[in-house]
């Protein structure tokens, strides 16, 4: 099986600055199919992405495509690659969310795609290393950068962008901000050909997705971790993708409402004999897996009460808010002071 792969270069003062770049296509090709197809997909892909130059395209056998990410098989039919615990930089290049990829008799999902070109690349050639049925769906299971911004390979390769109703208008307010700060934490070259893909479909409530032999229920929550949170449940295997809803080790990131969160943790009713966090483990037992999570954002809401209550200050309430948990989390001082702020500022008005 054949892949064609091209040579994407910056434009102009940056035009040295280049990356190989692995255009996915829906169908599995030999190398007559690719080589057929090579120069006009190179064209239409060189089209939507104006700020490249794009030089050389070339169909290599599959295995010469790239290095695939590496995913564990957490329940049959269902892998997760385990991303990386820190800040992007140009060494991780935004591999720092679990990713899944759930494999049904005739079709593949794919959830989250990681914060680079790069990373959704890798990706996909992970999903062809165990399987050439169709990619038929992508899921974000919420708008953060570091769970979208790697999915348009995940797209040209056929998946359908599914995300809550919310999602499409929250990226699209803010992608701009996104890419640029990614850039600027990645580096140009290993940022190369990132563009953020919009959904093509949305959640409202919940849906269902068909794989053959095996429905996922997708649920599209009240704002929590974010204001489009969404869940996926694979019914054969009892285990719940909860995107960012649940954070393990990582220390939670507060992007939504402290108490819809709270709420959300007590309303996940599904007979889940296992969790994937959005960030932590590949996979958690349930509900033990949300316990550290629930401690915190407890912790969070009742020291900003008892801030609130004796009318100190914003500036002095976040030196202290959420302390307790410190020797529990990575990452505490990257994420907890803006949590504290966003919960002060949302329990002020209680
Ligand atoms: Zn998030």
């Amino acid at each position: 099986m054949f892949e064609l792969i091209v040579l994407a270069c910056l434009r102009g003062d940056m035009a040295d600055i280049c990356a190989p770049r692995l255009l996915p296509a829906p169908a599995v090709l030999s190398h007559a199919a690719c080589e057929a197809t090579a120069a006009e997909r190179a064209a239409t892909w060189a089209k939507a992405h104006p700020d490249l130059m794009i030089h050389d395209p070339e169909c290599r056998p599959r295995s010469e495509a790239g290095t695939p990410l590496s995913l564990t098989e957490i329940a049959p039919g269902i892998h997760v690659h385990r991303g990386g615990i820190g800040i992007p930089n140009g060494k991780n290049l935004g591999d720092l969310a679990n990713l899944g990829v759930i494999i049904g008799e005739e079709s593949v999902a794919v959830i989250d795609a990681g914060s680079t070109r790069h990373v959704g690349e890798r990706l996909y050639l992970a999903v062809r290393a165990l399987t050439d049925k169709p990619i038929g769906t992508l899921i974000y299971t919420h708008m953060h950068p570091d769970h979208t911004l790697g999915g348009s390979a995940i797209a040209e390769a056929g998946g359908r962008i599914i995300a809550h109703r919310k999602l499409d208008r929250g990226l699209r307010a803010r992608a701009e901000n996104y890419e640029a700060s990614l850039d600027a934490l990645i580096g140009a070259k290993g940022f190369l050909g990132t563009r953020t893909a919009f959904p093509d479909e949305s959640v409202m409530g919940s849906a269902e997705i068909d794989l053959g032999g095996r429905i996922l229920d997708l649920r599209a929550w009240h704002t929590a971790h974010t204001d489009n949170d969404l869940t996926v449940f694979d019914r054969q295997t009892g285990t719940l993708f909860t995107g960012d809803l649940v954070f393990a080790t990582h220390t939670p990131a507060l992007d939504g409402s402290l108490t819809g969160w709270i709420d959300v943790l007590d309303e996940l009713d599904w007979p889940i004999k296992r969790i994937v966090p959005g960030h932590g483990p590949a996979s958690l037992p349930w509900p033990e897996g949300g316990k550290a999570l629930r401690r915190y954002l407890g912790a969070i809401a009742r020291d900003t009460r008892a801030a609130i209550h004796k009318g100190e200050s914003i500036s002095s309430a976040i030196k202290h808010i959420g302390e307790s948990e410190r020797e529990h989390w990575q990452l505490f001082d990257e994420f907890n002071p803006r949590n504290a702020t966003a919960a002060y500022k949302e329990l002020e008005w209680e």
